[in-house]
């Protein structure tokens, strides 16, 4: 990760950084419109001193006895501990799955099966709160996010999917859609719930079941959805959950019994899983990295996009594979732009992720924290000028200020490489066609934005950009009806609405 890049300060820098100061003295100064703290409850929140794992329905012990612990990333303190699968346990899991696939799941008629998945759904609904504070705790995001997005997003993949157990005919109309069978799923940790909910949902409606490994850093959640499914009632075996590190998922790939992979993550562990599956005629879904462009033209109403932006990369302190990381502003506007984000990001509040006025929460892992201040560095190394909130950041914990970096040309490493933190690289453009070019010119193709007052334009832009999500005048939003997924390297495959059935169903 190391740069053997020499600093190198040609006097742009300082100029950079002395244009954008003039326009910001009222508000660098320490805020005198304070907020009181406005801590969210968690004292009920009753974990249990250890967790095993949840295979055909009971709670059992991991076979080689191993636990691990689960952090909290904004305390350093330990939650719990949690149990690491082992191969003997993958394959009781799976063992699992088959028999409830075979017994039960895959002849139950879609009505019957639609009724399990809404009692999922209405039981996250009804424990949302819970599972909005053990997210913010496990996962270090604040608590507004986990509170007002990821949880009411994942119970809505829940409903949303109810909805079409029973009409798979009817979205596609002349064949006979049947399940897969088995699914081995593997989240990661930037939407632990969300991911699970993007996951089960779609399988379990078209009447497969599933294996699903949470992220090491971030299982807790996804073991208060298994309490949830066995709050449901679900047949058991239907939903199985295993915990542990990346060699958990590497063995659950590689499982015997598997019908179908489906990975959300990097795109270096989703490469080794399209190599593993490529040995077995199982089907397999990969949803990897990517670095967008979020394309600002000079006729954009620019407060707005100013807020695009921020919403683009620092929700969940830009720990999102869709995050707008790349910010391509036309040149007129270059400065204007940048002195605005400057400005609003002063107002962002980092700190505690339990308070319910807290912004920008705490970065999930010291390995994460580690790799984005390595990433920026290259930022500084190769001679762009670096602007970041002037916040005070709480002693422990993972904390990385708002940044971002002015003077970024296409081949430097900060507009080459997903940082997965909140640091946001600025580029220039001149012409639609230049925009265009710079916006493509990167391996992944998962997301874009584009903003601009002519809707002419737009669209034409936007149809030249290899993104599997264009948002236009917005930035991040996501409805469990429209689908969701990448081009080259970003991955295959979709989540969400009615292209979501079909990585589960032969047809
Ligand atoms: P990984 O791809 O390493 O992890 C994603 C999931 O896969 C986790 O559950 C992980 O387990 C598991 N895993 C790890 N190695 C293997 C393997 N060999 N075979 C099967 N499963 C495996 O991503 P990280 O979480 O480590 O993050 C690294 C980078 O990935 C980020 O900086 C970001 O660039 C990108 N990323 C992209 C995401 C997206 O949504 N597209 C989401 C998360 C990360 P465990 O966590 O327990 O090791």
């Amino acid at each position: 990760m190391k740069s053997d890049l020499k600093p190198r300060d040609n006097g742009l820098k300082a100029k950079a950084k002395a244009r954008l100061a003039l326009a910001a003295p009222a508000w660098t100064a320490p805020s005198k419109w304070e907020y009181a703290p406005a801590p969210e409850a968690h004292d009920y929140i009753k974990l249990r001193p250890r967790y095993g794992l949840f295979v055909g329905g009971k709670w059992t012990k991991p076979k080689a006895g191993r636990y691990f612990p689960s952090i909290n990333p904004a305390t350093e303190e330990t939650l719990t501990e949690v149990a690491e699968a082992s191969e003997a346990d993958i394959a009781k899991a799976v063992a699992a799955a088959r028999t409830a696939y075979d017994k039960y799941w895959r002849k139950m008629s879609g009505v019957e099966r639609a009724k399990y998945v809404y009692r999922i759904a209405r039981a996250i609904t009804e424990r949302s709160r819970e599972f909005a504070v053990l997210e913010t705790m496990d996962g270090g995001k604040p608590i507004k996010e986990s509170r007002d997005i990821d949880i009411p997003l994942a119970a809505a993949h829940f409903f949303y999917y109810a909805g079409w157990a029973d009409k798979l005919k009817w979205a596609f109309p002349n064949t006979d859609p049947r399940p897969l069978g088995v699914a081995g799923q593997i989240i990661p940790w930037n939407f632990p719930v969300l991911m699970a909910a993007w996951k089960i949902a779609p399988a379990i409606a078209c009447g497969n079941t599933v294996v699903l490994k949470p992220a090491e850093t971030t299982p807790l959640s996804a073991l208060l959805l298994a309490e949830v499914i066995e709050q449901a009632d679900l047949p058991p075996g239907v939903v199985n959950i295993i915990t542990g590190g990346g060699q958990t998922g590497a063995a659950l790939v590689s499982a015997d019994g598997l019908d179908k992979v489906a990975f959300t993550g990097s795109t270096e562990v989703g490469k080794q899983i399209a190599r593993e599956c490529a040995k077995t005629k199982r089907r397999v879904t990969l949803e990897l990295g990517g670095k967008a462009a979020n394309i600002i033209f000079d006729d954009a109403p620019l407060d707005q996009a100013v807020e695009g932006i921020i919403n683009g990369i620092f929700f969940n302190q830009g720990h999102v594979c869709c995050a707008g990381s790349r910010l391509l502003v036309q040149e007129s506007v270059h400065d204007a732009v940048a002195q605005k984000l400057y400005r609003r990001m002063q107002t962002l509040r980092l700190g505690n992720p339990l308070d319910k006025n807290t912004d920008i929460g705490a970065i999930n892992s010291k390995v994460q924290l580690d790799k984005i201040e390595a990433l920026a560095a290259t930022g500084d190394a190769e001679g762009c000028a670096r602007f970041q909130t002037e916040c005070a950041l709480p002693s422990r914990g993972y904390w990385f200020r708002p940044t971002f970096f002015t003077g970024v040309a296409l081949s430097h490493r900060i507009a080459q490489e997903e940082i997965f933190g909140p640091v946001l690289s600025v580029l220039t453009f001149r012409t639609p066609e230049e925009a265009v070019e710079k916006a493509n010119n990167t391996p992944y193709g998962l997301s874009a934005g584009v903003w601009t007052d002519k809707g002419s334009k737009n669209f034409k832009v936007v149809r030249q950009l290899e993104a599997g999500v264009v948002w236009a005048n917005t930035f991040n939003k996501f409805d469990p009806s429209s689908p969701f997924g990448g081009y080259k390297e970003s991955g295959f495959g979709r989540e969400g609405g009615v292209h979501g059935l079909l990585p589960y169903l032969e047809i």
